[in-house]
Order: structure tokens, then C-alpha cells, then sequence
């Protein structure tokens, strides 16, 4: 039976299925971490969402396009593009690529490599991967979640993609789960393993870190142990999430909530920057 790729209307996660036919449910919202989207099942198709959802871009620093969708779809990501001269590097997904976002996309040169933290980060990365046919690099572990899109490069533990700029298997918040740190800008793209909260002018003024963030479930002290000792190693001065930019959270101030969270019980709850480091 022929294939085509449907997009969960609750959290955005693509998976292929029988053209024609829903598929049965969506594994993301099934996981723990997600809730079961309080309507019942809606898939929607390329199709469903062409004229019904725009992709916007912008650039949010200096050669990084950001692209996101409006309305919000699925869990509302963003797809970074970094610009770079020996080729460019995607990493996360929009929720969806219009026609005229993949050619702005080919506008600014293509991707060579494309990668993802985990699965709430994804977006619709298998269509950049079907224009583009870049490396698509995914950690090993996270493979099983990667069934709309071709890896073509499971990475170990410490992966480099381009000359400094470097994939790191986190895990913790998802099996598999991996950041992506720029050593030239001293930014992380830290998935989901941190989240920034921002104040009313749009500054970022507390992080947390989660297992599962709607339930506020929080990661185990082992898994706080590998974040700090991973992310306490790679410098930075900003972050990049899977749905937004925060300047001026730094290296310090993650090192800083882990050891916060590793002094007492598990908490997935968001703490001040300026408390973190005064
Ligand atoms: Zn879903
Ligand atoms: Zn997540």
C-alpha cells in the first residue's frame, strides 16, 4: 500500500502511515511525557496543512534562521539553519516547511547536515531531509523515533558535524536525546534539556530541567550527573531550545540548577537565574 506522512494535530509528531488511512495513534502523545490529546486522534497531511499553516523565518543571531509556523502547530518548534561557508546545518525541525520556506531554505544554500535533539524537537525534519538529501545525524538511541525520515549517520555519544560544532548524547530527558554545541558562538542547542522561562519583556529569567514537562516529572539524580557532566564541559553563552533563543543563559547558570537539584529531592520546577548565579 502506498505511504504518505501524517502530523499529529497535538504535538506535531510526523510518522508514515497507509495513504488514506489515519494512523492508529501517535507514540509521542502515548509516552509518558505527553498527554493524550483531549479530542482523540487528528492527523493531518502535507495536503491538509498547505493554506492552512505559514512557515515564517528570521534571523535570530548572526547567520542562524530561525523557522517557525503560524498559527502554532503541534508543539510549536523551531527549526534552526545555521549558516555556514563549508556548508549548511539544520538542527531541529518547524513543525511544518511550506513550499516557499523550502525555497527560501534552498535560497540560502541548502543543508549538508541536518540533525535533531529528540523527538519534541523534530518537527517535520523528514521534508528537509527528502529536498535536501543532507548527512542526517540522529544519536543511536534515538533511531526508533526517526520512522518518517532516513538516518543516514547514527552518531555515538561525541559527533562532530561541522569544524566546531559538535553533537553530545545527553539522554535524561528522552532516550537518545542530544545537544549540539557551537564552540565559535559559544552557544548550546540544548533540546529539551533545559527550558527557559522569559519575563514580560521577553529576557529570559529562570530554567528547569524535566523528564516530562507536562506532568512535571523530574530526571533522576544519575541523569542530573551526566547533564552537568556533559553541558558543564562545552562553553556557552546562550541557548538555543527547540522553540526559542535565550542570550545569556551560560554555562554557569546550568551548572549551577544541576547542582541545585542534585543537593535535594527532584524537582522539575523553574529556578531564577539571578539565583543561580547572583
Ligand atoms: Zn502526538
Ligand atoms: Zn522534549
Amino acid at each position: 500500500m502506498p505511504l504518505t506522512h501524517y502530523a499529529c494535530a497535538h504535538c506535531g509528531f510526523w510518522q508514515p502511515w497507509f495513504a488514506g488511512q489515519q494512523p492508529i495513534f501517535c507514540p509521542v502523545c502515548m509516552d509518558v511525557r505527553n498527554a493524550l490529546p483531549p479530542d482523540g486522534w487528528d492527523f493531518r497531511t502535507v495536503g491538509d496543512l498547505t493554506g492552512a499553516v505559514e512557515t515564517l523565518w528570521a534571523e535570530v543571531a548572526p547567520n542562524v534562521i530561525g523557522f517557525s509556523c503560524t498559527p502554532s502547530f503541534g508543539l510549536g518548534s523551531t527549526g534552526w539553519l545555521l549558516l555556514r561557508p563549508e556548508g549548511n546545518v539544520a538542527f531541529e525541525g518547524a513543525p511544518f516547511y511550506t513550499e516557499s520556506a523550502l525555497a527560501q531554505v534552498e535560497r540560502l544554500g541548502g543543508i549538508k547536515v541536518l540533525a535533531g535533539s529528540h523527538p519534541h524537537g523534530f518537527g517535520a525534519i523528514w521534508q528537509l531531509a527528502e529536498r535536501f538529501r543532507p548527512e542526517v545525524v540522529v544519536h543511536r538511541e534515538a533511531l526508533r523515533f526517526t520512522k518518517a525520515f532516513k538516518v543516514t549517520w547514527p552518531a555515538d555519544d561525541d559527533h562532530q558535524l561541522a569544524p566546531g560544532l559538535t553533537l553530545h548524547g545527553t539522554e535524561g530527558h528522552y532516550e537518545g536525546h542530544a545537544v549540539l554545541h557551537d564552540a565559535g558562538a559559544r552557544a548550546l542547542y540544548c533540546g529539551d534539556c533545559l527550558k527557559v522561562e522569559f519575563d514580560g519583556a521577553g529576557r529570559p529569567e529562570a530554567i528547569s530541567c524535566h523528564k516530562g514537562f507536562h506532568y512535571q516529572i523530574p530526571l533522576s539524580h544519575q541523569e542530573l550527573r551526566r547533564y552537568r557532566e556533559v553541558i558543564g564541559a562545552l562553553d556557552f553563552t546562550a541557548v538555543y531550545t527547540p522553540f526559542e533563543y535565550a542570550a545569556g543563559v551560560t554555562t554557569a547558570h546550568a551548572v549551577a540548577l544541576f547542582d541545585r537539584l542534585l543537593a535535594g529531592r527532584p524537582s522539575a520546577k523553574p529556578i531564577p537565574l539571578a539565583e543561580l548565579v547572583p
